[in-house]
């Protein structure tokens, strides 16, 4: 072999390595959109006050796995999975609730072959029920949590936030990150960012995905939780912080506006009828 075919058989091998996610890769591959359940209500006004007032309301509920060159990382990890034994869903004390999952998430991801050991980055928007239900499943992977919310679950009062501490048994004397605000670049190369969002709980946070063909989407949590509530920034009767709330959707609607970034809304079913579901993925 001539240099000159050498030098071309070595940059193709490179090429090749990078697309196969041989270590040398960077960027987004794909990312698959996980049904995690639903959440039904008797009356969706205390998510939209003012509005809809007494009318029944029902939410999706969605977990994220990101296949990025360098590893996985899961965002969110919806209603716990002993939810699909019970096929009435498990109503709240108060009687206004009930929430469903009727396929485990274990099962999802095992039919895109993964394993919960296998995922080494795992983050949730923040700490409620609905988020959190699976956590100790990824007890193996590295946790990112905003200082305020790791504070908050981990402190002497998480019932106060409406956290279920037992959520969270798996990441006790574990490998937790905690953020000190600002952007957290998870890989390193600016294809996932966990972005501080606060309000909704004291350290909410969204993550921007550089998807290869999509473009960049911002994943919600529950920063708003239907569509309805981002364009008229609508803020539920409950949140943590009402006011630094609507400072978060504006800041966000500035950022996604200036860098071309979409908002998937976690729980607003009509916008994820629209989005393909793992098994199969989004690019
Ligand atoms: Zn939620």
């Amino acid at each position: 072999m001539n240099s000159r075919r050498a030098l071309a058989w070595i940059a193709m091998a490179t090429l090749l390595a990078g697309c196969a996610g041989m270590g040398g890769g960077s960027g987004v591959e794909r990312m698959y959109v996980i049904n995690c359940g639903e959440n039904r209500t008797n009356d969706i006004s205390r998510w939209t006050p003012g509005v809809n007032v007494g009318k029944p309301g029902a939410f999706g509920n969605h977990c994220y796995l990101i296949q990025h060159a360098k590893g996985l990382m899961l965002w969110d990890s919806g209603n716990p999975d002993r939810l699909a034994a019970l096929p009435n869903g498990l109503t709240n004390p108060a009687g206004t609730t009930t929430a469903f999952m009727r396929k485990p998430l274990v099962e999802s991801l095992k039919e895109i072959g993964v394993t919960p050991a296998v995922i080494q980055h795992f983050a949730m928007s923040h700490s409620h029920g609905d988020h959190s239900g699976n956590a100790n499943l990824f007890g193996n992977a590295t946790l990112y949590m905003q200082e305020a919310e790791y504070n908050a679950v981990f402190g002497p009062e998480p019932q106060k936030y409406n956290f279920i501490p037992s959520n969270f048994d798996a990441f006790r004397g574990k490998t937790v990150r905690v953020l000190k605000g600002g952007d957290h670049d998870v890989f390193g190369d600016g294809a996932v960012i966990i972005k501080p969002a606060p309000g909704h709980t004291p350290g909410h946070q969204v993550l921007v995905v550089r998807l290869p063909k999509t473009g960049p989407v911002m994943l919600s949590g529950d920063m708003v939780h239907l569509v309805y509530s981002w364009e008229n920034r609508v803020v539920p009767s409950f949140n943590f912080d009402i006011p630094q709330s609507g400072r978060t959707i504006d800041a966000m609607k500035e950022y996604n506006a200036r860098t071309g970034t979409q908002l998937w809304v976690n729980h607003d079913m009509e916008q994820h009828a629209k989005i393909p579901k793992s098994p199969a993925f989004v690019q």
